[in-house]
This record gives structure tokens, C-alpha cells and sequence, in this order.
């Protein structure tokens, strides 16, 4: 029986990438060293996935940056502010449709997150000027690299379907009717490829998503004719990511070889599917979790093959991940500071690679009975351990009634919150942190390495706060801030005080280019033992009699953010979490903070791929970050923040959140994003970010006014908060002085224009 993976993750346990990226990028080390680099890390991969015991290796996953990037590169797709390029498409160039060419002030090509995961990838613009061709024998290459090494490759790309739907198009271009050029390209390549192979993987995850007519309309023929190039080798179809629905039709019409398709989100239609499929079609079953990183329960895996194994017969079986191992970290057996019952309940992509190989192995009848009890051990412990179900933690989620997600009705709270607060019409504030500069970082490290005492770090910290509290009050901001200096992420920070979570050392995966996030992992009931930011928030507003706003991470993004457990409903851990997050909200108001913010930089990004599905994650998403708020008094204002412009489907639930003050990202989009407020009649306060901190860009004031009266024209002046974008951590402290100082005169020229113009005056005679 076949096994393999859809891909592996490119990084390097090290991250031996990253490393080479960054130095080639820096000037520091030439291409010919980043290329070695990278010819090495394949051969690791492949051995990962060969000594573990897949009968396939996969070729072309690999990417210097990004493999929609790659495959733009591929059909020869260079926007033409990069320049024209009539061969193959240089390393320089690359990196500039990646990253930009600052020097010419030209803009990197758009990037976005891929499906429901945390990675990101390049969009392949069409325009008037693009033409197709074949511009890159990249995959010939890494193909030919692996049968070098006596290895049996089954080279993947991004099907065409998928990159078109992903794509972006200039006004007036259809990108669709590109499609023959590039199908064209690809059986190209396919011809090339087909001797050297027995079988071709073709991804197309935009099959487990609500796909466009277009698309559907010229599935079928794309892969057919893909299908026709590749002769006597074998197309694959793989679909990851959830279920294939409506989909099924177009695949049994592909004539294709087999299909990949996601066993654990496809399960209850499984009988459905296959007979929907032609008899010679073989199945390739992905089964060992692609996106998480619990040791699989081989028992259960079996039992649940067991009813496609007699619909289909082994010989149409194939056994696989249920998508690319990108989203995992590389290597388990790096980890030195895990708790070793911890670390035997997960597996990294290597371990991942060896489950596959393993549960191929028991489908052909080995007889593994000693394999099977050493997983179920692994499960009986996961079960029985008392750090994994904590009583008290279930009962409190069980007690949750509706009355503990409600507060008084926002109209009532305002009077309430106004009494007190004595803002001025458009109060001026920041999201919560400020420049995260070299001294605070190591500051940090040498706190958690022991360098340091917590005597020592505390008055570090607080003279940090103490500095940044000064900072605000001279700029003349309304609501202030304490800074964030003590948090590294603002979901780690949270994690490591709270029960039920672990982290790695070495658990890094892919975010975008070199970037890579080390998720922390939920392995038990969450709960949160002590107050967490307390001491650090009352200090800050110690130093002030200005309002200073609580800085606390929302569950919702908590969950995002981290690798959850898969023995509980991801809604339930969320619960949880929101339970934790209300306890530091109650503790902090108990302190006399009474303005407190709950971020939920991840709501959105939570979103299930199918159109169909949103609205239970949503109901249950703002019922959590409600739970987490709705425990203080009407006086207390709650604030969220939520970095997306796209905003306008979800708004109902936004204002069914119910916080007092959200603030969004929108600069970067004109304020379009408030076209959707105009229409829903936004109940609350809002503050549209009108300065961008993702650019080291100061803003001038005039360009700022001119983003406040926009705002006006869709949120009433009572309801409009001045802020930027998002939090400032990444920025130097001279920009953020002067463009937050551009804010405040920005907010204080329009105020006075706004209390100049009495409505009375208007009304003439
Ligand atoms: N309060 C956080 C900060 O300012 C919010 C970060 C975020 O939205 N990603 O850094
Ligand atoms: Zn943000």
C-alpha cells in the first residue's frame, strides 16, 4: 500500500532557512551558499520521509518562499513594475516580487492567508501585459535530484484551479481566460515529468471550499487534459482542508488516478463520496493530522479505514497525511525541556511521516498487536492524566448560563461609563504595545534564562512603563497604555501563566517567507491560577490620573494561536479560555482599572473555509469574548481590538460582541472598510486605525485629518474613537512619536471644527 505525505516543512529543524534567507538577504552570504542551503534541506526532507518508510517521497513542496510565488514563477508571471525577464526568472527578481525592492520603491505582491491556516502566501496577479509561458524547471530539477539519491519522487503542484481561484486580476481582465495558455504549461511540465515518476500530485484544496461558478465550469476539462499529458503516470488530485461536497462530481469527472481526500472531515459522507466515484479511482486516505501535533491513535485509525477498506478493497487504498506537514514543527526529538508525558502524546511532521508509514503496515496485515497497545498506552495516559481533565475546571464550564454572557444594554452602560471618564469628542488612544526596543528583549531573555533576579526585571519593567506612561501624557493622548514591555506574543505571554498548555523549544512553523511562530500547545483544561497582569496595570495607572486601559489577549484568539487539543470540541477549550480571560478581566477591574481591552486579533482568521459553517463558529466565537467581558459592572468599559479590514460580512456578530470601544484596521483601506458600518448602523464606539503601523511611513496631519472626516461620514462623532492601526511593538520610538503626535493634532484640529459647529447654527432661519 502506498504512504506518503502531501509535503514537509521547509524550514529545517534549525531553522537552517530562515538563517539562509536572512544572510543572503542582508548581503551577507551569496546565492550560490542560499542554494546549497536549500539543496540540503530537501535532501533532509526526503530522508525524513524515506528512512521513516514512505514508499513516495514529495518533490516540489520545497520553497524558497512561497509555493504559490513559485508556481507565478513557473508560468512566467513577473508583474511588470519588477521589470520584463525573458528567461528564467532570477533569484534578485524573485525576492522582489516577495518582499519589494525597496531601493525602487516598488510594492511586494499582495500576500494573504492560505485557506484556514496561519500561513501566508504570494497572490499571482493577471494583468493586460501578463503572458504565459514556461519560465522555471524547478520541479524537473528537484526531481531529477531525487532519483539521484535513488529515491522514488512524486513530484506536487498547485493545480491550476486552485491558482486561478486564489489569483487576482486587474479591472477589466478576466484571469480565466488565461487558463488554456497555463494548462498548457503544465502539461509541459507533466510530459517531462511523466517518465521520470509513477505518480503526479496535483493540489487543489479550493475543492473544499464554496468554489465559484468559473471554477467548477472548467474543472473537469483542466485536469482531464492534465491527465492526458501524464500518459502512463498517475495523477493524484489532492484536496485538503475539509469537506469535498459538491466537489465530488467534478472529481469523479476528472479522470484522474486517484484522489486524496481529509478521512477525519470528510468521515460521515464517506460512503457517499466513493460511490460517487468511478471504480478504477483509486482513494488516498489522509488520515494522520497534517495541521496538529497529537500522536495519532492507530487503533482508531484502522477501525475508521476499516469501512473504507471494504467499500473500495486495499488494492484502490493509498494512506497519507490529511494535508502538508507545513503546518507542524519538523521534529519532536529536538525537544529537551518537554515534560516527557507530554511529549509522548505528540507527534512532529518526522513522527508524522512514521505514522503514515506505520498504519500503511498494519492495513496490509502485518501483524502489529504490540504496535497497536503501545498507541493505545499512549491514549490511556493522555485520558487518565490529571492534568488533561481537572474536575473543577468542567464544572465551571457546565455553569455557564446565558445571564453570564449578558450585560446591561450598551445604552444604559454609556451614560454610566461617560459619568466618569470625561472624554473629550474624539478621544485619542493606542492599541497597547509600544517599541519592543533591543534592551527590553534582552531584558527578557535574561529574566527567563535566570540571568537576572525578579527584583532586577520588575524595576526594569516598571521604569519601562513608567517611560512609555510619560510618553503618551506629553503626546497629549486621552486613554493610556502601560506597553506591553513584559509580553514577548501577546498568546504566549497568557499561555505560559495559565494550566493546560505547554511550549516547545524548537516547535517553530512556517508563517510567511522566514517568518515562523512558535504556537504554544493546549493539552489540558485551562484554567488560570493567579492574576496575570494585575500588578503590572496597576502600576501603570499609578503614574497617571488619565484613564489607562487593561491589555488582556480574547480566548478566541488564544485558541487561534495555539495547537489545541483534539479530545474536546475546539468550542469547549474556547470556553475555557474565556473563563480563564473573564478571571484576569474581574481581577483587574477589583484593582480600579475600569477601562480593559480584550483582544481578538484572531476572530476572524478562525472563520470555517465553508460558507455553511460560519455561523456556528461565530455563535459560538462571540459568545466566548462575550463570557470573557460581561463580568463587570456597567461603569467598567470594555474595549477589543481586531486587526482585518475585511470586515464587512461578519459585522452582525461584531456589534453582537457587544464591547463597548472596538478598534479595527482600516487605513491601509481608505476607511472602506466602514462602508459595512454605514448600512449595519454600528451600535458602539469604534476607532478605525487611520495610522499604519505595518509602515515605518509617518503619517502627516493633514492626510490624517482628511482619514477623520472620512470616518465621519459613516460613524457619528459620539461614537468616534482616534487610533492607530494596531499595537506598535515593531516600531522605532522616534516615527511613533511623531505620528502619534500627528494623531493628536489630527483629532484636536477636527474636534474644534466639530465643537465650533453647533447643529443650532445649521438650522438657519
Ligand atoms: N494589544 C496588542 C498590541 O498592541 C494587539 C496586537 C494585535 O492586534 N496583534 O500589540
Ligand atoms: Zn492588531
Amino acid at each position: 500500500m502506498e504512504a506518503h505525505v502531501l509535503g514537509f516543512p521547509r524550514m529545517g529543524r534549525g531553522r537552517e532557512l530562515k538563517k539562509a534567507l536572512e544572510g543572503y538577504w542582508r548581503g551577507e552570504s551569496s546565492a550560490a551558499t542560499l542554494l546549497q542551503c536549500a539543496e540540503t534541506l530537501r535532501e533532509q526532507n526526503w530522508r525524513y520521509q524515506h528512512d521513516n518508510g514512505l514508499s513516495l517521497i514529495t518533490v516540489g513542496d520545497f520553497s524558497l518562499y512561497d509555493q504559490m510565488l513559485d508556481t507565478a514563477c513557473m508560468l512566467g508571471m513577473v508583474p511588470r513594475r519588477f521589470g520584463t525577464v525573458n528567461g528564467d526568472i532570477d533569484l534578485t527578481t524573485y525576492f522582489h516580487m516577495a518582499r519589494g525592492d525597496a531601493q525602487r520603491n516598488i510594492p511586494a505582491m499582495k500576500m494573504t492567508k492560505w485557506f484556514d491556516t496561519n500561513y501566508h502566501y504570494l497572490v499571482p496577479e493577471f494583468s493586460e501585459q501578463t503572458t504565459i509561458r514556461l519560465a522555471s524547471r524547478k520541479l524537473l530539477d528537484e526531481t531529477h535530484q531525487a532519483l539521484a539519491l535513488g529515491l522514488r519522487p512524486k513530484p506536487v503542484l498547485i493545480g491550476p484551479i486552485t491558482f486561478l481561484s486564489l489569483s487576482k486580476q486587474e479591472d477589466g481582465v478576466n484571469r480565466w481566460d488565461f487558463l488554456p495558455q497555463i494548462v498548457a504549461v503544465y502539461c509541459d511540465i507533466i510530459k517531462r515529468l511523466a517518465p521520470l515518476c509513477d505518480w503526479i500530485q496535483i493540489d487543489e484544496p479550493v475543492l473544499c471550499t464554496d468554489m465559484t461558478l468559473e471554477a467548477k465550469a472548467q474543472a473537469p476539462a483542466t485536469w482531464q487534459q492534465l491527465k492526458q499529458a501524464a500518459g502512463s503516470s498517475q495523477i493524484m488530485l489532492a484536496t485538503y482542508f475539509g469537506r469535498l461536497d459538491e466537489a465530488v462530481p467534478l472529481i469523479a469527472a476528472s479522470a484522474c488516478d486517484a484522489v486524496h481526500l481529509d478521512v477525519l472531515r470528510n468521515e460521515s459522507h464517506l460512503a457517499e463520496i466513493i460511490q460517487h466515484l468511478p471504480t478504477t479511482m483509486m482513494v488516498s486516505a489522509g488520515i494522520i493530522d497534517g495541521r496538529n501535533v497529537w500522536k495519532n491513535d492507530l487503533r482508531r485509525s484502522t477501525e475508521r479505514l476499516d469501512p473504507l477498506r471494504k467499500m473500495i478493497g486495499d488494492e484502490r487504498l493509498m494512506i497519507g497525511s490529511t494535508s502538508s506537514l507545513l503546518h507542524v514543527p519538523v521534529d519532536l526529538y529536538q525537544e529537551q525541556q518537554l515534560d516527557p508525558v507530554i511529549k509522548s502524546w505528540l507527534a512532529f511532521a518526522a513522527q508524522k511521516c512514521r505514522e503514515v508509514a506505520l498504519l500503511a503496515h498494519l492495513l496490509d496485515g502485518e501483524d502489529h498487536e504490540a504496535l497497536l497497545r503501545g498507541s493505545d498506552r499512549i491514549q490511556a495516559s493522555r485520558r487518565t492524566d490529571s492534568r488533561v481533565e481537572r474536575p473543577l475546571v468542567r464544572q465551571r464550564v457546565a455553569q455557564v448560563n446565558d445571564a453570564m454572557l449578558k450585560r446591561t444594554p450598551y445604552a444604559l452602560r454609556r451614560p454610566q461609563q461617560a459619568q466618569w471618564l470625561h472624554l473629550p469628542l474624539l478621544p485619542t488612544t493606542t492599541i497597547g504595545s509600544y517599541p519592543q526596543t533591543r534592551s527590553i528583549r534582552l531584558m527578557r531573555r535574561r529574566y527567563h534564562q535566570g540571568e537576572v533576579s525578579e527584583q532586577v526585571y520588575r524595576t526594569f519593567m516598571q521604569s519601562e512603563i513608567h517611560n512609555t506612561v510619560s510618553e503618551q501624557e506629553a503626546l497629549g493622548l486621552d486613554v493610556l497604555v502601560h506597553g506591553e514591555p513584559e509580553r514577548n506574543d501577546m498568546v504566549e505571554y497568557f499561555g505560559q501563566q495559565m494550566d493546560g498548555f505547554c511550549f516547545t523549544q524548537h516547535g517553530w512553523v512556517q508563517s510567511y517567507g522566514s517568518r515562523c511562530v512558535k504556537s504554544p500547545i493546549i493539552y489540558g483544561d485551562v484554567s488560570r491560577p493567579r492574576p496575570i497582569t494585575v500588578e503590572w496595570i496597576r502600576y501603570a495607572q499609578s503614574l497617571t490620573d488619565k484613564p489607562l486601559k487593561g491589555m488582556v489577549t480574547g480566548p478566541v484568539t488564544m485558541l487561534c494561536w495555539s495547537f489545541v487539543r483534539d479530545d474536546l470540541p475546539r468550542e469547549v477549550v474556547c470556553r475555557q479560555l474565556a473563563l480563564a480571560v473573564r478571571d484576569e478581566v474581574q481581577d483587574l477591574e477589583q484593582a480600579g482599572i475600569r477601562l480593559i481591552q480584550i483582544d481578538e486579533a484572531a476572530l476572524r482568521e478562525g472563520m470555517p473555509l465553508r460558507e455553511d459553517d460560519a455561523e456556528t463558529y461565530l455563535r459560538w466565537a462571540v459568545n466566548c469574548f462575550r463570557l470573557a467581558s460581561s463580568g463587570v459592572a456597567d461603569t467598567t468599559q470594555i474595549h477589543s481590538h481586531m486587526c482585518y479590514s475585511d470586515f464587512n460580512a461578519i459585522l452582525p456578530w461584531v456589534a453582537a460582541m457587544d464591547a463597548d470601544v472596538i478598534s479595527i484596521e482600516a487605513s491601509r483601506s481608505n476607511m472602506e472598510l466602514l462602508d459595512g458600518f454605514r448600512q449595519l448602523d454600528y451600535p458602539n464606539e469604534i476607532g478605525p486605525g487611520i495610522y499604519d503601523i505595518h509602515s515605518p511611513r509617518v503619517p502627516e496631519v493633514t492626510e490624517l485629518v482628511a482619514l477623520i472626516w472620512r470616518a465621519l461620514e459613516v460613524v457619528p462623532k459620539e461614537k468616534l474613537w482616534i487610533n492607530p492601526d494596531c499595537g506598535l511593538k515593531t516600531r522605532q520610538w522616534p516615527e511613533v512619536r511623531e505620528a502619534l503626535s500627528n494623531m493628536v493634532s489630527a483629532a484636536h484640529q477636527v474636534r474644534q471644527r466639530l465643537e465650533r459647529e453647533q447643529p443650532s447654527c445649521q438650522m438657519g432661519d
